[in-house]
């Protein structure tokens, strides 16, 4: 996961009036959200184009889909779930009072994360890990829940949310790429880690290998660059401007445009680099500007 800035979303023409009357409807008892779900559909495109196609929560490329916009919090019937200290079993439960859904958010394109079925929708894929947001909604205090659009600044949510700049960097991974919590346990951010790894499905084999994958076709260009700095620090003719066009090759992994993925996990990495501040200052720089 990385940040994802849906601060600019394009709205087609008529989208906000639709969507006004379409709350104002769902509010008042007359409709279920999903009669109107072509308002979000309307909408894939834009929040597609700002991960360039891929999932928000885990950052695999989506195959085209109609169900690909997930609603941050939920726009129906919200379930309680907790996570044992292991981040593995989940225990399904009643909200009280009942909760029917996030209505005012249903139709609000700032509570709209493009994601794919995995980490949106319950299931189990074949190594057995079972995962996806579905209806749930975790707070890290459950009798802060919001029940109407004042409240919802009290909730502290047990999500990682995309869009919150710098949340996503709380996910730390091991050498295998699988995620975990390196935070104390039961603190605040303990909880968001865990139980977005467990209901983002983001310790999945198939992810955690496309990580590794991703590391090993970028790594050359890190060395390249390192090996270019330092002769460049050596006052080798010519390195400066080898160098440059390393950091470039680098630095486009990260654009906006590119069609690579696992961002985050390779900034985590370079995050590791125990070179970054002392020889290779370029590296902490880059991870500025791409994080
Ligand atoms: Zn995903």
């Amino acid at each position: 996961m990385r940040f994802v800035d849906n601060s600019f979303i394009d709205l087609p023409e008529g989208w906000e009036d639709r969507a006004d009357v379409a709350t104002e409807a769902l509010i008042n008892g007359n409709i279920v959200a999903d009669d109107r779900s072509a308002i979000w559909k309307d909408l894939k495109e834009s929040l597609e184009s700002l991960s360039n196609g891929r999932c928000w929560y885990c950052e695999t490329n989506i195959p085209r889909t109609d169900n690909a916009v997930d609603h941050y919090r939920p726009k129906g019937t919200v379930k309680g779930v907790t996570l044992d200290d292991e981040g593995k079993e989940i225990t399904r439960y009643d909200i009280a009072p009942a909760h029917s859904g996030y209505k005012w958010a249903a139709f609000k394109p700032e509570n709209f994360r493009f994601s794919c079925q995995h980490c949106n929708e319950y299931r189990k894929d074949l190594q057995g890990t079972a995962g996806g947001k579905w209806n749930y909604f975790p707070l890290v205090e459950e009798n802060q829940r919001a029940y109407n659009e004042l409240d919802e600044d009290d909730e502290v949510p047990s999500l990682i949310d995309p869009c919150n700049r710098l949340e996503w960097t709380l996910l730390s991974y091991d050498k295998a790429g699988k995620p975990f919590s390196r935070f104390e346990e039961g603190t605040a951010e303990d909880v968001k880690v865990k139980y977005s790894i467990r209901l983002y499905h983001l310790d999945q084999k198939r992810l955690n290998e496309g990580r590794i994958a991703q590391w090993k076709l970028f790594l050359p260009s890190v060395k390249d660059t390192k090996k270019w700095y330092l002769k460049k620090l050596r006052g080798d003719r010519g390195a400066e401007a080898c160098f440059q066009k390393e950091l470039k090759k680098v630095g486009q992994w990260f654009h906006p445009r590119s069609k690579n993925t696992y961002l985050g996990y390779l900034v985590y990495q370079l995050e590791q680099d125990k070179d970054k501040d002392v020889l290779h200052p370029w590296i902490s720089e880059l991870i500025r500007t791409v994080g």
